[in-house]
């Protein structure tokens, strides 16, 4: 999943989705409202699928939103099934990198040495 917005190519500041939406990848709220912010806003749609995406129905996701914040030089993350979150490109490590990490337990530290040596 990019972290990257899909309208701007931006990094992602405060991910959301519609309700509606049955996808995993966000768009950046703030970008999202720039673009739409002169339509009427029962007419706004997701930049990902095009689903109906009123006010009302945009939800911020806070699981992306916090990874987002703690992997701040990752362009790309992939999320498994145990919602662990693991970047996929690292351009440079970081302290904040390491201590998510330590937050998100030794499984990721299995899963990142287990695919290092791949
Ligand atoms: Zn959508």
């Amino acid at each position: 999943m990019s972290l990257r917005c899909p309208l701007t190519f931006r990094r992602l500041t405060l991910p959301a989705r519609g309700s509606d939406c049955r996808h995993l990848q966000p768009f950046d709220l703030e970008s999202f409202l720039r673009a739409n912010g002169e339509k009427c806003a029962a007419n706004w749609r997701c930049p990902v699928c095009n689903r109906p995406t009123p006010l009302d129905a945009i939800e911020v996701d806070q699981f992306v939103w916090a990874a987002a914040q703690a992997l701040a030089d990752v362009e790309e993350v992939r999320i498994d099934t145990m919602a662990r979150v693991s970047p996929v490109v690292v351009k440079v490590c970081t302290d904040s990198q390491l201590s998510v990490a330590l937050l998100m337990g030794k499984n990721r530290f299995h899963e990142l040495s287990v695919r290092s040596r791949r």
